[in-house]
């Protein structure tokens, strides 16, 4: 055969699994509208948390939240469930979501299918342990995600989280007023914020912006729900 076809012929099926690998990347945009849409529909807000416990922002944070009668929903990592297990363990007693947000937070772009699918797994786990039950949401760490870590969330059941609005809590330089509080104005969606302890002013925003979102929920007659609520 013509070297030139056999090139073009592996190239081809480089670009086509290339493609295939990272696909999930390319339905995110479309699943954020329609999930943006959904919330929008149903007059509701999802507040989310990743990263944590904390635990001594996730005490406060459950605090507040308990302040407004309002539950939330905690992405938690899994190594940092077995060091603060009462917090994690309370999260559910207290009527909030607890999903999955990997074991020890890998970057699906920068690691191997066999390594992102164990991560998957334990984190899972992780979750089952402080008394998740299956289906069990799963937010990619990074919000990066790869074909084989979609079709291991498929098996599963688990059904993938996204968000629609980013606190900034995570952003290099803080914003003077959180990006998340557009969804209020925009009548419905999920904020991202993160749980993990922090030297303040983050852990300050983030129960700043938490509260915000709370009052301006209650002013604008938005229902505040657990991210599963939203597909219920
Ligand atoms: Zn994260």
């Amino acid at each position: 055969m013509d070297p030139l076809i056999i090139t073009l012929s592996l190239g081809g099926l480089a670009l086509g699994g290339a493609v295939c690998y990272l696909s999930p990347a390319l339905w995110k945009p479309l699943a954020i509208r329609r999930l943006q849409a959904r919330c929008v529909r149903q007059k509701v807000l999802a507040i989310t948390y990743d990263d944590g416990p904390g635990p001594a922002v996730t005490q406060e944070l459950v605090e507040l939240l308990k302040e407004f009668d309002a539950p939330a929903t905690f992405f938690l990592s899994g190594e940092r469930v077995i060091p603060n297990a009462d917090v994690a363990n309370g999260l559910v007693r207290q009527g909030h979501e607890v999903g999955c947000h990997g074991y020890h937070h890998l970057h699906a772009w920068k690691n191997l299918p066999g390594a992102l699918r164990e991560d998957f797994a334990r984190g899972c786990g992780a979750v089952v342990s402080c008394g998740a039950v299956d289906p069990i949401a799963f937010r990619p760490p990074f919000g990066k995600l790869v074909f084989p870590t979609w079709l291991a969330a498929k098996h599963r059941g688990a059904r993938l989280a996204w968000w629609t609005h980013d606190s900034g809590d995570s952003f290099a330089e803080l914003p003077g007023r959180s990006p998340a509080l557009d969804l209020l104005d925009a009548g419905g969606g999920v904020a991202l914020l993160h749980d993990l302890d922090r030297s303040d002013p983050r852990n300050e925003f983030v129960l700043a912006t938490t509260r915000a979102l709370l009052e301006g929920a209650r002013e604008k007659g938005l229902r505040v729900v657990r991210f599963s609520d939203v597909f219920a």
